[in-house]
């Protein structure tokens, strides 16, 4: 039996109402910020992730599903959006026809991490780029959005970390200051804090070990050093967050361990969802795009992980899963009428209901069971005496109510059902 490859999901018809709830939120959301969707491809030139994502990350030295097409070009499925985002940015010169580009997406990331509760191999994310403005309000509108969203699924076990990374030049300043604190400290780091001692010094403060945890208590904080600007900028967006009435709580071991990114990061996590807790994170990227070989503009955006989501608003229970409904269900009783269930289907259909009929040669009491299973809103009997006498019952499911039309009748049927 051929299975699902290992951290991979089907996503089953029953579980498509949530998922659905989810990305109409989502939709909403983004319209009210006038944010316009993007759509890019699957996969894209491995290159544009090493440079977009940075070659020392996780992502690109371990996760990368990367693979040579038959012209021999190397290929990644891509690990996230906003490289992707970023060069449909440059390629399309989306700057030309608006200073701001406001852009969202809803769509599928892979990266071969090992699976466990919320961190799969295929995955999906919504996210928004706000690309052209330095403005603090963006920063904060980023904050805001993602925070409402995961607020108005009803979750409510939920923190918002924040911090600020300020620009390259006072950051080099404080590595250097960080690396003479941890000088005479290197031999009680763990290896992996060893390597990022050398190659990537912020991410120490990422580690989960204890011991790394216990050495960077005491470390020296980017926070402290920052320049006069950025100050300003990070107290600006706390401004506007607290103005939205959204909790938040300063996080200075929030790094992100790249030249490109500038300003404020973020993150959500929920306490629901065990370790993998992050919901959604992002942040100010003011030197990516010339990175990617555009013109020097500046961005800001954030992802968010949708399984992730969903798992903590099932732990919470923070909504009910909505039901599926059809409009009309049409029972046939004599067996020779098949043929005008049919067209009364068919007519209805056209008309944009959802109708089901019956293809299994099931009773009259068995259609009457799939009805209800399908929380048919009516049912439509065709057949007996009424029948004979040309006469069609409508049958309103939810008070019982039943009333007679004739076979010529089916406006009006289609106006009692629709009420209008
Ligand atoms: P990142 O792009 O790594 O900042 O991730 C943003 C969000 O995507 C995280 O907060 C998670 O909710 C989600 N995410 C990242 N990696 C995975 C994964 N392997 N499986 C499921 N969700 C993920």
């Amino acid at each position: 039996m051929i299975k699902a490859i290992t951290g991979t999901k089907d996503i089953l018809p029953l579980d498509i109402p949530r998922w659905k709830l989810l990305e109409s939120v989502v939709q909403k959301k983004m319209g009210s910020y006038n944010y316009k969707e993007i759509r890019t491809p699957v996969f894209e030139e491995t290159a544009l992730f090493a440079r977009g994502i940075g070659e020392a990350t996780d992502i690109v030295s371990k996760e990368m599903y990367t693979f040579l097409d038959k012209g021999g070009t190397s290929l990644t499925l891509r690990p996230e959006m906003t490289a992707s985002v970023v060069r449909s940015f440059i390629e399309h010169s989306l700057s030309a026809k608006q200073s701001l580009n406001k852009l969202f997406y809803v769509a599928p990331m892979f990266r071969q991490e090992r699976p466990q509760a919320g961190r799969f191999r295929q995955f999906h994310q919504f996210g928004a780029e706000a690309i052209g403005s330095k403005a603090p309000q963006l920063d904060a509108e980023i904050i805001i959005i993602a925070y409402q969203i995961l607020n108005e699924l009803g979750l409510k076990n939920l923190s918002v970390k924040i911090n600020s990374l300020g620009v390259p030049e006072s950051r080099e300043n404080y590595k250097l200051i960080l690396k003479e604190y941890l000088s005479d400290k290197i031999t009680l780091l763990s290896e992996e804090s060893k390597k990022r001692y050398e190659t990537n010094i912020l991410r120490i403060f990422d580690s989960k070990e204890e011991n790394d945890k216990q050495v960077m208590k005491n470390a020296p904080l980017l926070i402290d050093h920052l320049d006069d600007d950025s100050l300003a900028h990070f107290e600006e967006v706390k401004k506007i967050l607290t103005i939205a009435g959204i909790p938040f709580e300063e996080d200075a071991a929030l790094v992100r361990g790249l030249d490109y990114y500038t300003n404020t990061t973020f993150e959500i996590v929920s306490g629901s969802v065990g370790s993998q807790s992050a919901l959604c994170g992002g942040g100010r990227y003011d030197l990516l795009i010339e990175q990617l070989g555009g013109k020097p503009t500046p961005g800001v955006g954030f992802a968010a992980g949708m399984e992730r989501i969903l798992l903590a608003c099932e732990n919470e229970r923070a909504f009910e899963d909505p039901v599926e409904k059809i409009d009309l269900y049409i029972a046939r009783i004599d067996e020779n009428l098949t043929d005008n269930v049919y067209e009364l289907a068919l007519y209805f259909r056209q008309q944009g209901l959802a109708v089901e009929i019956d293809y299994m040669q099931r009773s009259v009491k068995a259609q009457m069971r799939e009805a209800n299973k399908l929380n048919s809103s009516f049912v439509l009997f065709g057949g007996g005496d009424e029948y004979k006498e040309g006469k069609l019952q409508l049958k309103n499911m939810s008070d019982g109510e039943q009333q007679l039309f004739g076979l010529d009748e089916k406006q009006s049927i289609l106006h009692k059902i629709t009420g209008k």
